[in-house]
């Protein structure tokens, strides 16, 4: 029987530490859907240690196991070591990235992430190919034996707006200049598919009397860390480390969960004897996730009342990953006329996990109609979340499971809450 892979055995240490207890089936959204061992950390654990002892081979069939995770980090919060599985399983990823990474998966990531341009250029083909006959193609693909059927939903997840926000946010009129001033870090989902509220993000930092910087960032790294493509991921953070040393900003801000998080977790990418990680560390320390930042400065007053029910979906790169529940939830209260609702499970997963819903569309369907179900059991007009992500498969949540909720990024109630209104390309979506 072949060894385990080297990956594996850097982590041997850690899965160790599993005492084989089970608490993380309680609340492991996937094994709440398959009810098998395999969905949940400790399956993902000693499926690992069995290749290690030479009991398993490292197969496609644990392979394929290992990539049905959502790197949620929910067993993390009931696991009494509080095992990481998402680092377990990302390094376990890796060994595919060696063996069997797909030429297109690898050119993405290595020159088209790295590449602002040429991404820009990718998503406006893939707009276009939306306005017009991509819908109808990718169900004819369908038909295929070989396709998989969930990438033919990409069209109907993916918004495709006219104008991306980097485009509008290079048309505004310069701010006189202001003693506060912080950097607003562009997310490549807000940027491409939301820049309606990226452009609420600014809104509001603007209203709130910042100088908010806008740099050339490129995409924070998480997409191909998730896939176990480590190297793609650390080039990445070298090019924003990079980048971010040459603004010299105070805080660096963001309206994606996934990047808040990740930028926060820079550091972690780099052996401890490589130069850049002290760097890394420095660039981590100065991002905050706007509703973090947002519930520490005087914000201009909230007048306008949203005479709604509304309620709050957790991202889990939010609330999981860097503890962050408080602050929307406060922000969200402080709007007049609002009726909030707490959601029940509002820290489970909504099955987006980046490109999960596409990849594995069955098993995230599934957690998906979990998570409508309990926002309909809420009554809530507006669900607000602070994740493109999330967004994403909530709105199409809503569509698919008849559930009449509006989903909103929290900056987005804000702004409407501060009655600053929406600029003229706003809902131009296709
Ligand atoms: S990270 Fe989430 S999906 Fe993966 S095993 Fe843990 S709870 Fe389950
Ligand atoms: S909760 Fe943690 S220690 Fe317990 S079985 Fe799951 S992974 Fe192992």
């Amino acid at each position: 029987m072949p060894d385990a892979p080297p990956q594996v055995k850097a982590v041997e240490q850690e899965l160790h530490k599993c005492n084989r207890c089970g608490f993380c089936q309680t609340r492991c959204p996937i094994y709440r859907v398959t009810g098998v061992e395999s969905s949940v950390a400790r399956g993902h654990i000693a499926h690992l240690q069995a290749t290690l002892d030479g009991a398993l081979p490292f197969d496609d069939e644990i392979r394929a196991s290992l990539f049905e995770c959502l790197m949620c980090r929910a067993c993390t919060a009931e696991c009494p070591p509080a095992i990481q599985i998402d680092r377990l399983i990302s390094a376990a990823r890796a060994t595919y990235v060696g063996e069997a990474q797909s030429p297109v998966q690898r050119f993405i990531f290595r020159r088209i992430l790295t590449n602002p341009r040429a991404l820009r250029l990718g998503v406006r083909v893939l707009g276009w190919l939306k306005r017009t006959r991509l819908t109808v193609f990718a169900k004819l693909l369908r038909l295929l034996p070989w396709f998989d059927r969930g990438y033919s939903e990409g069209p109907a997840m993916m918004p495709a707006p006219k104008t991306f926000l980097r485009d509008r946010l290079a048309r505004r009129e310069p701010a006189a200049s202001r003693d506060k001033r912080v950097l607003y870090f562009v997310g490549c989902a807000i940027d491409f598919a939301f820049p309606d509220v990226g452009e609420a993000s600014v809104d509001l930092l603007d209203a709130a009397g910042y100088d908010i910087a806008v740099v050339q960032n490129v995409c924070c790294g998480l997409p191909p860390y998730s896939y176990g493509d480590i190297e793609s991921a650390r080039e990445l953070a070298r090019k924003n480390i990079e980048i971010l040393r040459a603004a010299d900003a105070d805080t660096i801000v963001t309206d994606c969960a996934s990047c808040s998080s990740f930028l926060r977790d820079y550091a972690d990418l780099f052996p401890k004897d490589d130069p850049i990680r002290a760097e890394a560390e420095s660039t981590a320390s100065r991002v905050r996730d706007l509703s973090e930042f947002l519930a520490t400065i005087e914000l201009p007053p909230l007048r306008e009342p949203v005479r709604s029910v509304v309620t709050y979906h957790d991202p889990c790169h939010l609330s999981r990953y860097i503890q962050i529940t408080g602050e929307p939830r406060a922000l969200l209260q402080r709007i007049p006329g609002l009726d909030y609702r707490e959601l029940p499970e509002a820290d489970w997963c909504c099955g987006g996990a980046g490109s999960y819903a596409l990849s594995h569309h069955d098993l995230s369907m599934r957690v998906l109609e979990r998570k409508m179900d309990n926002i309909r059991s809420t009554g809530a007009a507006i669900v607000a979340t602070s994740c493109p992500a999330c967004i994403m498969q909530l709105r199409y949540g809503a569509a698919r499971f008849g559930v009449p909720v509006e989903v909103a990024h929290l900056t987005e109630l804000l702004r409407r809450a501060m009655a600053l209104q929406p600029r003229p390309e706003q809902n131009r979506h296709a």
